[in-house]
């Protein structure tokens, strides 16, 4: 079946064309083993090799140093909006943390985190999702156990272009939607996850890496296969983990080691989101972003049509027309309407100047 369609989705989304086919190639019979990775036992010699090397790809791709534990788990993002707490809440007496909220995604961890300790809202007048507030309107607390914030909200297409100065306090950070899109400083952080289905990976399979002096302190309602330290002792197998999830995000790890890794894809980032913003910004207003310019994602391009809270017709317009060129996934969350691009690894300058291409063409229709 032909792969004539660009995929903007916002995750699941687009995989390299590369990986697919290697999957495609190996589905049946992985190397010599005769079975598919499917059909194998994850404590079986091929499947740890599998699991190993992608540990150590990824290791190198973001340069973890040695005291930090990388575990592959499952329950997605909304595992780890409960994990996290039942992790970290009790690092420190009171059973505190400072959640930075952004975005619905922020949002949706910080009320989790509310049934298992006292959570602290560093920006309680946020009104809406399209600015980081300077950071001199943030009542941090310096009791919290660790300060919570989302790299990239997805829905709202809001990104930090820092990393939050928390004064010692563990920094956590979910990074689902930007994770190796460009290099980070892991010792900033005391952890950091993502799910795998947009930038790294398909559904199914987590990300965490966590410091490990952060371990050990779960509450003890934590159930076993979230707490970090039972994971980081079995090597994320203490429950039979997401093998073939993890198979194809070690896939995901190859191709970006190839790529020139995080640096590269720092790089294709910038350029796929100013191809796009730069369209808008010329636009005259007919495209308008409701985010502030010092937070837009290169990741999730969100955006009106038509005037700033968005034409109905002519956004339904825009998004049938780009369907027939096979540009798909386009609508913007249920939640916030208008249209979003996501364009993650996978998606290639090409793909982007498609988009910008149907966007001119769209305005000199439409406007
Ligand atoms: N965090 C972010 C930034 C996300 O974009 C998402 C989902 N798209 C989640 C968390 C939730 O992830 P999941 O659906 O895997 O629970």
């Amino acid at each position: 079946a032909s792969r004539k369609v660009i995929n903007f989705a916002p995750g699941p989304a687009k995989l390299p064309e590369q990986v697919m086919k290697q999957a495609q190639d190996e589905f049946v019979s992985f190397g010599e083993s005769g079975i598919s990775v499917l059909e194998m036992s994850h404590r079986g010699s091929d499947f740890l090799d599998i699991i190993n090397t992608a540990e150590n790809n990824l290791r190198d791709l973001m340069n973890i140093p040695d005291n930090y534990k990388v575990l592959f788990l499952q329950g997605g993002g909304n595992g780890q909006f409960a994990a996290v707490p039942l992790n970290l809440m009790n690092f420190k007496p009171g059973c505190k943390a400072d959640y930075i909220v952004t975005g619905s995604w922020s949002a949706k961890a910080a009320k989790e985190a509310e049934k298992y300790g006292q959570v602290n809202y560093v920006l309680p007048n946020m009104k809406d999702y399209t600015s980081i507030p300077d950071v001199s309107e943030w009542k941090l607390d310096p009791e919290a156990s660790y300060v919570y914030y989302c790299d990239n909200e997805t829905v709202h297409g809001v990104e930090f272009h820092f990393i939050p100065d928390t004064n010692e306090v563990p920094l956590v950070v979910d990074m689902s939607s930007n994770i190796l899109s460009r290099p980070i400083d892991v010792t900033k952080f005391g952890l950091i996850y993502g799910g795998a289905q947009k930038n790294i990976g398909c559904a199914g399979v987590t990300v965490v890496i966590v410091r490990e002096d952060l371990l050990g302190h779960a509450q003890p309602i934590c159930p076993t296969i979230f707490d970090y330290r039972v994971q980081a002792g079995n090597s994320s197998l203490y429950n039979t983990p997401p093998t073939f999830s993890i198979y194809m995000m070690g896939l995901v790890f190859k191709w970006l080691v190839q790529q020139g890794g995080a640096h590269a894809m720092k790089d294709l980032s910038n350029e796929k989101s100013s191809i796009i913003y730069e369209v808008i910004d010329q636009s005259n207003g007919f495209y308008c972003v409701p985010v502030e310019p010092t937070a837009r994602s290169r990741m999730n391009i969100c955006f009106r049509i038509g005037s700033k809270d968005g034409n109905a017709t002519l956004e339904k317009l825009f998004i049938e027309g780009a369907a027939k060129k096979g540009m798909q996934s386009l609508k913007g969350h249920r939640s916030v309407g208008g249209i979003r691009a996501s364009v993650y690894n996978a998606i290639t300058i090409e793909e982007t100047q498609a988009l910008a291409t149907y966007m001119k063409e769209f305005k000199r229709q439409n406007h």
